[in-house]
């Protein structure tokens, strides 16, 4: 038998395991771009004149944002949304990403800005990880890669005059970081791991996941269904890391248990909140070498830099 469409008879092409809704295509689309909306206004991300840097990597869950942020956007005539890729320089993989992202953005009319770590730093994430080796040090690309993106993120935000950040972190992806944030005791992160992160530093922009109450089978859902074309492969480095395995973990318990990572989120929503007069904030200077903000005398960076040798402590 055909399952109908609970909001108007149509054929249904989805069934959601958490709240047993049956949608056809125009309502599922509907409702994901309903719930973006109201995660933008839930934790008020943006004000109606933002500039809004989007961080676009050409993978699904940015490229369905960049859709759903450019339909959004047209309804805020003072916003303006510009898309920032990171190029790391990762063989085989960044450069494909790179076409699919740039593509999108010029049918979409949004403004696109690349910036690469072989420019900012000096060296492709490829190359320091072979530097590591060099040095005969244990190579941790997603470390590298994690640090130095935040950084450029930050450097491009600063050039583009960007009041706001959005990543396309998805449901899974944020309970994730909340899970990781807990398995390393960094409580001050678990308490800035949530939908609005405004940092303590002068002129670094606060960042939002526009995409966050949308679980990530139905971005790539949204995604196939919209004929959004991402970058499909996965990253060479990914692999064996700690959320890797809290990924998989939370895979298993949504399966069994449908709706336990909106019921996990809510309860470290709770947590957060409770947590966050209590811990206090690393204090705030600025990094010896680079004058970023840190809460150390060496921002993460430079401290990586100076690791692999690459800047003068
Ligand atoms: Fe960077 Fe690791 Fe993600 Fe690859 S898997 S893009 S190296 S963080
Ligand atoms: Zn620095």
């Amino acid at each position: 038998m055909t399952l109908r469409c609970q909001r108007c008879g149509g054929e249904a092409v989805y069934r959601r395991p958490y709240s047993g809704e049956v949608l056809c295509r125009k309502h599922f689309l509907r409702s994901i771009e309903d719930r973006v909306y109201l995660a933008i206004r839930r934790y008020r991300m943006f004000n109606p004149d933002d500039r809004i840097g989007l961080a676009l990597s050409g993978g699904k869950d940015s490229m369905t944002l960049l859709h759903i942020l450019a339909k959004i956007e047209a309804r805020f005539p003072k916003a303006r949304l510009i898309a920032v890729t990171i190029d790391e320089g990762i063989r085989g993989y960044r450069r494909a990403a790179l076409r699919i992202a740039s593509k999108a953005c010029k049918r979409l009319g949004v403004p696109h800005h690349v910036y690469s770590f072989r420019k900012l730093f000096g060296l492709s994430l490829d190359r320091l990880v072979e530097r590591a080796l060099e040095k005969g040090l244990k190579p941790r690309p997603c470390v590298y890669c994690g640090i130095l993106r935040r950084r450029a993120l930050n450097i491009a935000a600063e050039e583009l005059k960007l009041d706001k950040i959005a990543t396309a972190h998805n449901l899974d992806d944020v309970v994730q970081t909340y899970m990781l944030n807990l398995a390393h005791g960094d409580i001050y992160r678990f308490t800035v791991s949530g939908p609005v992160t405004m940092s303590r530093f002068e002129g670094i922009p606060t960042r939002v996941k526009p995409l966050m109450l949308v679980p990530e089978k139905e971005v790539t859902l949204y995604a196939v269904l919209t004929a959004i074309e991402f970058q499909p492969t996965q990253c060479p480095y990914a692999g064996s890391s700690l959320r890797t395995d809290i990924r998989a973990m939370l895979a298993r318990l949504e399966d069994r248990h449908p709706g336990i990572l909106f019921i996990l989120l809510r309860s470290f929503e709770k947590l957060a909140d409770a947590l966050r007069d209590q811990v206090a904030a690393p204090k705030a200077g600025r990094c010896k070498i680079c004058g970023a903000p840190t809460p150390g005398d060496l921002c993460k960076a430079c401290e990586l830099l100076l690791d692999l040798g690459l800047v003068d402590g």
